[in-house]
Order: C-alpha cells, then sequence, then structure tokens
C-alpha cells in the first residue's frame, strides 16, 4: 500500500500524472494530467483508491496521516485560489466527487458547494455581490448533502415519497406555486433565503439533525459518503453488468467549485472531441447559460448544441456557445484538440465558464457506441495519429455486435405513425411493449418479453432495467445525460429528451401528440434518428460490407492476427452469411438437424426402428441423396475453403420421442405391430443420454449410418470436383475416446473415399479427424494422433465432462454459483481455462508429440468467446469456430489475441 494519500493538481503542476489511475482513478488521474499540461483546471486533490480500501478493510476507519495530508493540500488549494476553507470573508468552496479506475457514470455520490455555512455565506455575497446566487448554491449544498451524506450514507431508507431530496423539492416546488412562478430561476434571493431556512428546519425534522454548519465537518461528511457510495446498490449492480471487481475502490476528488450559474456571463457543458454516437470527426457538445454541470447531465433541462456544425433539425433554433461566446468557444477548442492530441484517444470533457472565464472539470476517454469506436479507430489510425495495433484494442469485440444490430426497415419507417421525435442517444433500432418501471422491464424481459423501457429521466436505479430492456426512451434530458451514457456504453438503442411524452407512472399510461398508450403497448424507436413509432415496425439487418471503416479494421485484423476463424453452419445460406463476414471455411457442420426435416424423419425412424441389419440399411439409404445434396449445397457455399462435416451424434431416441398419435401413424407406415413399435422405442430410452448411445458410438453401432453419411459426403465432393468446383471436406468423428474408436470409424470412411472415388473416377483431397471432447480423448491424443489428421476441441462437451455439470440442466444452480463467487462466469460461455484449459493444452500437446503439424481448431461455444479466444492463441490452436454472427467478434478477438501476447 502506497503511504502517500493525497494528491495534489492546479496551477499548472501536480503530484500525479494519466497512468496513475490506479490510484488515483480516472478522474483524478485525469484532472492532475490536465494540470500538467497547462490546461485551466481549479485546483484540487485526490484522495487514492488506497485509501477506500483501507476504510473498508477497517471498519470504516481512515489511516493515520490521512488527516494531516488532506488539511495539507487544502492549504495548497487556498494559496492558488487566494482564498480560505470556511473563512467568513473570503470562503473557499469545494466540490466532492467519486472516481473509480474506470468511469461509472452516476454510480456514485457527488457533493457540490461544501464549506458554505451560515458564517461564510456572507463572504460568498460579498465576493459575488450576487446574493441571490449566494442562496441558490447553498440550498443546492443542503439538498445535496442531506440527501447523499446525511440519509443515503447513513443507511436510512425512507417510506416511499418521504426521501429527504423528494421533500425539499416539494418545498421548492411549494414556494414556486406561492410566488406564483414557474422557474426556480424567477425566485429572488430573498425567496430563497426563507427556503434555506425551511431547508434546515425540514432537515432536523426528517433525520433529527442539525445541518452542519462547520466547513471541516460538511468536508469529512462528503468525504465518508462518497466512499460509502462503492457500496451503494446501484454501484454493486453496475459492476456486476460491467465486470468491474468489487476491490478497486474509488478515489475522491475535491476540487475547488467554480460555477457556472454566476449569471449570463458564466456557463456550463459537457462535449466530446467527436461524435460518440457516429464517431465522425467533429467536436460535440451541449451546453446551458447561467447553469450548474448537474443541469445538463440530469437532464432536468434540454441543453443547446455547443457550435453551429452540432444543430440539428431539433435544435437549430437554439443559440451555441460558438454564437453566443465566440471567444471562449475557440478557447474550449484548442484545448479539446489539445487534449485529443495528448491522449491520442476521443476524449469526453466537462467544462464550467464563471463570470467569462473557462475551466476545465474533467476530461476521460469518451464512451462510444461500436459503430462509433470503430470509426474513430480507422480515421485515427489513417490520420497517423494512433498505429494499426492500437486501432485494434480500440475496440472492444463484443461492440461489433452492434454493427449486426437491426435498424427499423426504411420502407415501414416511410409511412409508420410518427409518435415523436427526440435525441438520437443510442443507435439502431428496437422494438417492444412499454413499461414504466425498470423493475418491470427486468421482470417482463425475464418472462421472454421484448420491452420499451420509458421514463421521465433515467436515475442510476434504473440501471437493472435498462439492460433488461430492447431499448430506452427518456422524455427529458441531452446527450450526454446518464441514460444516454449508459445505454451507448452498452450500444443500446435509446431516445433521450423527447419532450412530447407526458408520462403518467402511476397509471401506467402515456399520452403523447393525442394518443394515449399504455402499459404492453408496442412502439419502436429508431435510435440513429431519435423517431418514435407507434405498433412494431419490423427491423432489418444492417448491411456491414459496406462500412468503410469496419472493412479497413477488419484488414488490419487480418494482417494481425495468427489464429484462423471459420463458422459453424448448418446450412448454404449461413455458411454464405459467415463468409461474407470473413469466415475462413466451416469448423462444424452439425449434421443431425438434416435429419428432422419432415421428408426425412420417417426414413431415420425407420432405419432406427428396423430390427436386422438389412432393413436398417434400406431405411438409411433413402436418406442418401438427401444428404447428398445438403453437402453439395454447404461444400460450394464454401468453395476454395476446408468444410468440416461432423458424422452423426445425438442419442437416437431423440428422433423417436413420440405421442400415442404419431406411434400409431408410424407403425401403419413402416407396416409394423403398435406394441412391437413402442417396445423399440422404450428400448432406445436412456437414463443419461447425453453419457449414452450418441457420438461415435452409433457409427459403431450402426455402420450402415457412418456409411451413408460418408458416402453422401464424398458423392458430393467427386461430382463438384468434375465440375470444376475446389471443395476440402474433413470428415469428422464425434465423441471419441479412444484411438479404437476412431480407427473403427476411419477405416469405414477411408472405405467409402476409395470406393467413390473408383466408381465415379474422380480423385479428391479429403481428410479424417475426431472431435476432441472428453477428458480420455486428451490423455490419449498422442495415440489418436497417430491416424486422425485433424482435432476439434469440443468445448460444449468436454466442459460438461470435465465438471461432470450436464450442460442442458446447469440453470438449475448456475446463477447461485455466481452469486456466490463459487464460478467466476459460465463456463458453457467462457472456457475454464484453469481446468478445462489445461486438458486443452495437454491435448494440443500430445496430438503434437505424435504429428507435429496436425491441424487443430474449437467448434464449442467458446469459439466465439474473446477470453477464450485469447486462450486459443496462447495454446497454439491453428483456427477457432463460432456461430456466423460471431465471426466478426472472433476476427477481431484474434487480431486482439495476437497483439497482446507475441
Ligand atoms: C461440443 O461439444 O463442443 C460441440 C461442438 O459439439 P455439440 O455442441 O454439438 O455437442
Ligand atoms: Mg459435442
Amino acid at each position: 500500500m502506497s503511504t502517500k494519500y493525497v494528491y495534489f493538481f492546479g496551477d499548472g503542476k501536480a503530484d500525479g500524472k494519466a497512468e496513475m489511475k490506479n490510484l488515483l482513478g480516472g478522474k483524478g488521474a485525469n484532472l492532475a494530467e490536465m494540470s500538467n499540461l497547462g490546461v485551466p483546471v481549479p485546483p484540487g486533490f485526490t484522495i487514492t483508491t488506497d485509501v477506500c480500501t483501507y476504510y473498508y478493510d477497517n471498519g470504516k476507519k481512515y489511516p493515520n496521516g490521512l488527516d494531516a495530508e488532506v488539511k495539507e493540500s487544502l492549504k495548497k488549494v487556498e494559496e492558488v485560489m487566494g482564498t480560505k476553507f470556511g473563512d467568513p470573508s473570503n470562503p473557499l468552496l469545494v466540490s466532492i466527487r467519486s472516481g473509480a479506475r474506470q468511469s461509472m457514470p452516476g454510480m456514485m455520490e457527488t457533493v457540490l458547494n461544501v464549506g458554505l455555512t451560515s458564517n461564510t455565506i456572507k463572504g460568498l455575497i460579498e465576493k459575488t455581490n450576487n446574493e441571490r446566487f449566494a442562496y441558490d448554491a447553498y440550498r443546492r449544498l443542503i439538498t445535496m448533502y442531506s440527501d447523499v451524506v446525511m440519509e443515503k450514507s447513513a443507511g436510512i431508507e425512507p417510506a416511499e415519497g418521504m426521501a429527504i431530496r423528494e421533500q425539499l423539492e416539494h418545498e421548492l416546488e411549494k414556494m414556486k406555486k406561492d410566488r406564483n412562478v414557474q422557474a426556480d430561476t424567477e425566485l429572488t434571493a430573498e425567496d430563497l433565503k426563507e427556503l434555506v431556512t425551511i431547508y434546515k428546519k425540514k432537515v432536523k425534522d426528517t433525520l433529527g439533525k442539525d445541518f452542519p454548519d462547520d466547513a471541516m465537518e460538511q468536508l469529512w461528511g462528503g468525504i465518508g459518503a462518497v466512499f460509502q457510495s462503492w457500496n451503494g446498490k446501484r454501484a454493486i449492480n453496475y459492476r456486476k453488468i460491467e465486470g468491474i471487481p468489487d476491490e478497486w475502490g474509488t478515489a475522491v476528488n475535491v476540487q475547488t467549485m467554480v460555477f457556472g450559474n454566476m449569471g449570463d456571463s458564466s456557463a456550463t457543458g459537457v462535449a466530446f472531441t467527436r461524435n460518440p454516437a457516429t464517431g465522425e470527426n467533429v467536436f460535440f457538445g451541449e451546453w446551458l447559460p447561467n447553469a450548474q454541470g448537474e443541469d445538463v447531465v440530469a437532464g432536468t433541462r434540454t441543453p443547446n448544441p455547443i457550435n453551429e456544425d452540432g444543430k440539428t433539425e431539433d435544435t437549430k433554433h437554439l443559440d451555441s456557445l460558438e454564437s453566443k461566446m465566440p471567444e471562449l468557444y475557440k478557447q474550449l477548442d484548442a484545448i479539446q484538440k489539445k487534449l485529443e492530441n495528448h491522449y491520442h484517444d476521443m476524449q469526453d470533457i466537462e467544462f464550467t465558464i464563471q463570470d467569462g472565464r473557462l475551466w476545465m472539470l474533467q476530461t476521460r476517454t469518451g464512451k462510444r457506441t461500436g459503430p462509433a469506436a470503430v470509426r474513430m479507430a480507422a480515421e485515427m489510425c489513417n490520420a497517423g495519429l494512433i498505429d494499426e495495433k492500437t486501432a485494434l484494442m480500440r475496440v472492444k469485440p463484443s461492440q461489433l455486435d452492434e454493427f449486426l444490430h437491426p435498424m427499423v426497415d426504411p420502407e415501414e419507417e416511410k409511412t409508420a405513425l410518427e409518435l415523436a421525435k427526440g435525441l438520437p442517444a443510442g443507435p439502431g433500432g428496437g422494438h417492444g411493449m412499454i413499461v414504466f418501471t425498470a423493475d418491470d422491464a427486468a421482470e417482463w424481459a425475464k418472462k421472454g418479453k421484448q420491452v420499451i423501457l420509458v421514463r421521465n429521466e433515467t436515475s442510476p436505479e434504473d440501471v437493472h432495467g435498462m439492460h433488461a430492456a430492447e431499448a430506452i426512451l427518456t422524455a427529458k434530458g441531452g446527450m450526454t445525460s446518464h441514460a444516454a451514457l449508459v445505454a451507448r456504453g452498452w450500444g443500446k438503442c435509446c431516445i433521450v429528451g423527447c419532450s412530447a411524452l407526458d408520462i403518467d407512472v402511476a397509471s401506467k399510461k402515456l399520452s403523447v401528440n393525442g394518443e394515449v398508450l399504455k402499459e404492453g403497448d408496442w412502439i419502436t424507436l429508431n435510435g440513429t434518428k431519435g423517431r418514435v413509432y407507434k405498433g412494431k415496425l419490423p427491423l432489418v439487418e444492417p448491411d456491414l460490407e459496406r462500412n468503410e471503416f469496419y472493412s479497413s479494421l477488419m484488414n488490419w485484423a487480418d494482417k494481425h492476427r495468427k489464429l484462423g476463424v471459420r463458422t459453424n453452419a448448418d446450412s448454404p445460406a449461413d455458411a454464405a452469411q459467415a463468409r461474407a463476414f470473413g469466415a475462413e471455411g466451416i469448423g462444424l457442420c452439425r449434421t443431425e438437424h438434416m435429419f428432422f426435416d419432415p421428408k426425412r424423419i420417417s426414413a431415420m425412424r425407420e432405419m432406427i426402428v428396423a430390427e436386422n441389419e438389412e432393413n436398417r440399411r434400406k431405411a438409411i439409404m433413402k436418406l442418401l441423396p438427401y444428404q447428398r445434396e445438403d453437402f453439395m449445397g454447404i461444400l460450394k457455399a464454401m468453395e476454395g475453403l476446408p468444410v468440416t462435416i461432423r458424422l452423426l451424434d445425438p442419442p437416437l431416441h431423440e428422433f423417436v420421442t413420440l405421442d400415442d398419435k404419431q406411434v400409431k401413424e408410424l407403425s401403419a407406415e413402416l407396416g409394423i405391430k403398435e406394441s412391437d413399435l413402442k417396445a423399440r422405442i422404450n428400448s432406445l430410452h436412456e437414463l443419461n443420454p447425453m453419457l449414452g448411445h450418441r457420438g461415435c458410438r452409433l457409427g459403431i453401432a450402426y455402420p450402415e449410418i457412418t456409411e451413408m453419411q460418408a458416402r453422401a459426403i464424398f458423392e458430393a465432393t467427386a461430382d463438384l470436383t468434375s465440375q470444376g468446383v475446389k471443395v476440402f471436406p474433413e470428415v469428422m468423428v464425434p465423441l471419441v475416446g479412444s484411438s479404437n474408436e476412431f480407427e473403427n470409424q476411419r477405416e469405414l470412411i477411408v472405405k467409402t473415399a476409395d470406393e467413390v472415388q473408383k466408381e465415379k473416377n474422380v480423385k479428391f483431397d479429403y481428410l479424417v479427424g475426431t472431435m476432441i471432447e472428453l477428458p480420455r480423448a486428451c490423455l490419449v491424443a498422442n495415440e489418436i494422433a497417430k491416424t486422425a489428421e485433424f482435432f476439434s476441441f469440443g468445448t460444449n462437451d468436454l466442459t460438461q465432462t470435465t465438471f461432470g455439470f450436464s450442460r442442458d440442466d446447469i440453470g438449475g444452480f448456475l446463477p447461485k454459483y455466481l452469486d456466490h463467487k463459487i464460478l467466476p462466469e459460465d463456463p458453457f460461455q467462457s472456457l475454464d481455462q484453469n481446468g478445462v484449459g489445461q486438458l486443452v493444452a495437454m491435448g494440443v500437446d500430445k496430438g503434437r508429440q505424435t504429428r507435429k503439424d496436425i491441424k487443430i481448431g474449437i467448434c464449442g461455444e467458446h469459439g466465439g468467446d474473446p477470453a477464450s479466444i485469447d486462450f486459443c492463441h496462447r495454446t497454439g490452436l491453428n483456427y477457432v469456430s463460432c456461430s456466423p454472427f460471431r465471426v466478426p467478434i472472433a476476427l477481431l478477438a484474434a487480431a486482439q489475441a495476437a497483439i497482446e501476447n507475441d
């Protein structure tokens, strides 16, 4: 643990720097860095994340020496500002904010205007010559402090509607009504002074304690509340969703207050150095004249665009900062350029203009949508700001998912009933049923319903519902409101500031432009344009290939990755889709679904219930032409690339789970007595079918199945080869646990290949290999590799058989395992590298001991999971194979694995 607890910043110098994020949190590290860069930052200090860890490890006590360090830094701040904390004639006021390593927008607490007391307010009035402003600041402090420090942090859980913040807001509304005014700004200094007295009494009556009238007491109260909020409900929820470790802790930033609400020459704003929704390289942001930062972020006032370029149809009538304060805008624009050039990444900045002077309050790497991440990475690389490797590392593989997200069908959209317009906060389209609370959203979604969460403004308490919803719609708020930030971080369709909505949560209804909609009614959002439509409009898939930024990034990924990427596909359409996404072959073609086609299932059933080999062969051969056609289609779709076709795998009884009526029909069709048929079906029943008569055990017991499938594959290969189509089939035997099993099947396959080549008088290449999906197969991989020409790890079954968890029934206990941290994540989604991974590594090692250049891949679900792909890279696999829509993710993850590990 570091022994320095407090880091000063300001006046062109700082104790910390950008690299110290772990210790100072993102915000603190960047405030230090900005100070070092000479950007105007109000001076302050950061209390480290180590203190947070200490605080929780030691029964919520602070380490010795913290107090002295805080005092010392406070003194430096006072010197820079020429003010004094708690001084009645010239008071320093500070803000107290959280700041974790990774941004957690709105999830923890903030207190502003700390240091205002009945004494110091006199000095503030004198200094600003603005009594109204001073009392406005005071009533804001009382509201925030009583809510955050005296209520939430003290663990008080008020009854519905009785929270101190709500009660104080109620008093404010009452006064506005009394004075017959609409806006807060219309209340006079005298009104606010009276309100402060009312507030203090309300605080005392409700919380049983006086509002603290000592600046130091306020400071420590605020610091404690921020540390407490690290373990607040919404912060914990957010960490769970984002995978942020609980041990990281938050830093606390104490910083000189600057005011954007000191009159018309003051303002505040939030901006991005590039557009965070589209990635376009234009300075993009929002501002409000005469306002505090929270007014922009909380979404209580819809903000103005920062510049003329940023105006849209909906905001063109509003004043930009560029036109209202051109000199300050120029200064801000120069700073944003400096920051982006320094950090080499898009920055999310907060600024305040106090009485004509610009202050930067924050800079951090800006959250962005997937398409924006790709565009920025590509454009920054093309401009020489970053190199290809950095560009590749800038995009989270999962963000590519957003490219694959559907959009509202543009044709249908033209004639759809538009209910309202709002701000396009998160791209793509979404449709669902209206729900009005986050809890309802989560609950309905759990039942498999598609929902859209509609709120006035989404508070951080709504995170779980926002996560569960298809899309989010709010009546208030701007592009930088909390709702917009969170949705964008997830790449979720979201519209904010849709002011035409009149929402009545109590009766679960909303009215909008003369229409009344209730809970459960369908609406559709176009989050890219900010349009809300009535009803359920169809969504269409986006056109990836035509996105030049995506293509550049994928070209760089191809250049840097070592792993091949194939796809798991069972139909020509899926194969073609995956190929368009960049798949380099098929790593797993499961053949079982092909048998479920109504035209084929009866031949399959006839085969299964046949009493002898002759009848079985007769039945199975009926399937040959169908299978040949299947393979022709798939091999052709993957012309020039390898196609791994797996022989039949599932337990036979899956094909004969029949009700009484179906048994009757089948017995008539096959001319078998109903009772005989039933007896045969019963005999196929297994207690543990996943460990039963499946995989290569089928082909061993019924060789005619293997023969038929091999013949279908090779006849298709021969025919295509004669037509000049280049195909590379790889026949794969499932669920092998010993070299004898494999050998048994391989001989049949090779024999069939020889026969077909003779019969058709064509020569062709093919491989015969095996799935490695049982622990024993890993243990004896050296023996299996004597004749197996390739391995493909079936990590679904390998996970099942290594853990002894049934892959179909894990849902019964997995949530508990995750809650109790017995497992870090679902091992069927992300490979258990410690356990199952050892078997994979052993299989690779042993396989290569026997056959140095044996081709090895993975085709379990893990083939599309970035962390597992990293493991596959490190373990020396040749390729991963995943479902078509995960191919882009795998391509990028493979490149990232190469960049990170080599
Ligand atoms: C596996 O077990 O990982 C695999 C790919 O096969 P299946 O999921 O079809 O059992
Ligand atoms: Mg399997």
